[in-house]
């Protein structure tokens, strides 16, 4: 097998050190006793050699042994077990969380292990993230109760967790789902029964429990999202002694998938025998029940998983460059066109060449800055002392999540085939590492609600926020960020595409305000998914430009043999590529928006027998 875990850490410290004003996170109460800014190489040095030497190598069991189905358990790979575990207890994973807990790291950190651990074993990631995610839904909306049995257990991860939304005939629309729960003696435990698709982790022997959330309806409550609750429904029941119980959960078999080959998704139905329950989640029996309440809660879940679906889509591409960049330069082939003459050269001498190379550095580069400053705003929303502060940085939160889900797994697709491309055959065949990040990245645009409900969410609910005044704050940052540097002489031309693309923006924003006030619905959905990718490239050039401006600046106190010179000198180019050849999709989709084409709405599905 062919995996190769090619990264390198000076893209985070970049961020950490220099780039993000990390020392105002590291003042919070939180986590003033325990680290500041001089600790960050203390961090991420042991993590990265731990991805290395432990995390990656267990990547080839996955693809070596996928997970099987095997009387009705789910067989993973014992490395994936062994590694699962020393993360989960090291404090390397959902433990972080805990509100308990000392020494937890502040997100915008724990963001540079996450990407490493992700980018080391994509298949392997789901088991954690998942733990974490329902552990922090149990920590918010649960009980004494339930805090006190699941979340010790869940945070050394003895017992691994799961979210289960999707169901054969309920995917993106999560509303019409059939599960059911019937009430119990206890108001706090239902029976539950129900089918339920694609469920990641349901079922393994890793853990020696598994504690799903399951959305689910109580019997006659009303139809749609509104009637929705959700669930504690563990794999083995809890009983008052703490002995374990089967809960009547039953795989059913898993999928064999295109990639993410050491992650299990499984069908799997709850209450074949009746013998199913669950505990509703909610504070406490009156007011605070939880009925009615599970999509907003899930949503809690799903807004974390979302920004880490597109991290991880950006570490499997960002992986996926840093092996095609190493290829290139020992694949020889070929002569300049410039001295045809002259000798044969490594191939990343050849125009096209290095060109997918920027392409895909400056991507992996301005995205990684984007999901950062996401994880950044995190923080000052849990730890910030002041309100407004910290109402601010949840309004951007808002905004930058769907970008980053879809913007970074749909870009990331692409860029693997550009990857792929820098090999050329070699990159079609498994015996190299690229074939793999192609398999692996692309349910990123699928799961945790597809992109197009990102975009939805984007034009359809962030954009109206608060009367638009969320979003309209989060497009001044990028007017003030201009106005504030355009003066840089060497960097005229990227502000002055940043600004034309910021006008062309709104120009997008008033031609959809305008086919709205017309009634012409179906011109929203017709182009979210575009303006979508328009919004994060508009952003992204204000990240990317603002850490070259970081960049520039240094370079100006070092000459070319300083070890880190390569380094400034690559940031500024990627801002250059990114600004002079991606922001100008933003006035490209401005001028399609403004066609008003309606081809795709007046076809007749007929046609496409053709
Ligand atoms: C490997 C894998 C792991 C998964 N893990 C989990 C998990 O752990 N838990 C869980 O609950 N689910 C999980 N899922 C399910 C996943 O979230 C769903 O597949 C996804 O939400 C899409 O639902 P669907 O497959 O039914 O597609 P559909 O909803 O049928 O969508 C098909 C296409 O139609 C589009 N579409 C649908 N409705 C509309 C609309 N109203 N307007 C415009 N376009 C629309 C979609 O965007 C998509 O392009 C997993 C799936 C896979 C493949």
């Amino acid at each position: 097998m062919a995996f190769n875990w090619a990264y390198n850490t000076r893209d985070f410290k970049f961020i950490l050190q220099e780039w993000l004003p990390t020392e105002r996170i590291f003042a919070y109460e939180r986590f003033r006793d325990y680290y500041s800014k001089d600790d960050i190489d203390m961090i991420i040095d042991p993590v990265f050699k731990i991805a290395k030497e432990m995390i990656a190598p267990a990547n080839d069991d996955g693809e070596a042994q996928p997970a099987r189905f095997e009387n009705g358990q789910v067989i993973l790979p014992d490395s994936f077990a062994r590694t699962f575990h020393y993360i989960q207890e090291n404090g390397f994973g959902s433990s972080n969380i805990d509100e308990e807990a000392e020494g937890v790291l502040p997100q915008v950190v724990y963001a540079a292990i996450q990407e490493m651990l992700a980018s080391a074993n994509p298949a392997w990631s789901p088991y954690v993230a998942l733990s974490t995610g329902s552990a922090d839904l149990i920590q918010t909306f649960g009980d004494e109760h339930l805090k006190k049995v699941f979340l010790p257990k869940m945070f050394t991860g003895e017992w691994s967790g799961t979210m289960c939304l999707t169901e054969p005939t309920a995917g993106s629309d999560v509303g019409d789902i059939l599960s059911k729960a019937f009430p119990t003696d206890n108001p706090r435990v239902f029976k539950i029964k129900g089918s339920k698709q694609f469920i990641t982790g349901v079922e393994h022997t890793m853990c020696s429990n598994i504690v799903n959330l399951v959305l689910a309806r109580v019997e006659g409550a009303r139809p749609g999202t509104k009637g929705i609750s959700l669930f504690v429904v563990p794999k083995y029941w809890i009983n008052e002694d703490g002995s374990l119980e089967d809960n009547d959960i039953q795989a059913l078999g898993i999928e064999h998938k295109m990639g993410m080959k050491g992650s299990a998704t499984t069908a799997v139905t709850f209450g074949e025998n009746n013998g199913c329950r669950g505990w509703l989640l909610g504070i406490d029996p009156g007011e605070n029940d939880g009925k009615g309440e599970g999509m907003a809660q899930m949503f809690q879940m799903m807004n974390g998983a979302r920004a880490q679906t597109g991290h991880v889509a950006q570490s499997i591409m960002a992986n996926a460059y840093f092996n095609a960049a190493q290829y290139a330069k020992e694949r020889v082939q070929g002569r300049p066109l410039t001295n045809p003459k002259g000798d044969r050269v490594t191939i990343i001498n050849h125009e096209d060449v290095k060109k997918m190379l920027l392409h895909a550095k400056a991507h992996a580069e301005a995205m990684r800055g984007m999901i950062f400053q996401t994880y950044f705003y995190f923080d000052v929303r849990s730890h910030d002392p002041d309100e407004a502060e910290r109402l601010k940085a949840s309004d951007r939160i808002g905004v930058l999540t769907p970008l980053i889900k879809a913007y970074c797994s749909d870009e990331a697709w692409p860029i693997i085939g550009d990857c792929i491309q820098v090999y050329g055959g070699y990159g079609y065949c498994e015996d190299y590492p690229v074939a793999q990040s192609a398999r692996d990245v692309k349910i990123l645009s699928i799961w945790e609600g597809t992109n197009y409900i990102q975009s939805m969410d984007l034009i359809g609910r962030k954009w109206t926020q608060k009367k638009g005044a969320s979003f309209a704050a989060w497009l001044q940052d990028i007017r003030d960020f201009i106005s504030d540097n355009r003066d840089n002489s060497e960097l005229e031309r990227e502000f002055a595409n940043l600004e034309r693309a910021l006008n062309s923006y709104m120009e997008i924003q008033m031609t959809i305000g305008g086919y709205f006030g017309n009634k012409q619905y179906g011109m929203m959905p017709l182009y979210a998914r575009r303006i979508l990718t328009a919004t994060a490239q508009l952003y992204c050039g204000m990240v990317i430009l603002s850490q070259a401006l970081v960049a520039q600046s240094k370079l100006q106190e070092i000459n070319a043999d300083h070890f880190d010179y390569s380094f400034y000198i690559g940031k500024v180019a990627a801002a250059r590529y990114y600004l002079m050849n991606i922001v100008p999709n933003v006035w490209a989709v401005a001028e399609t928006v403004k066609t008003g084409d309606t081809s795709v709405l007046d076809i007749p599905a007929e046609a496409f027998e053709y």
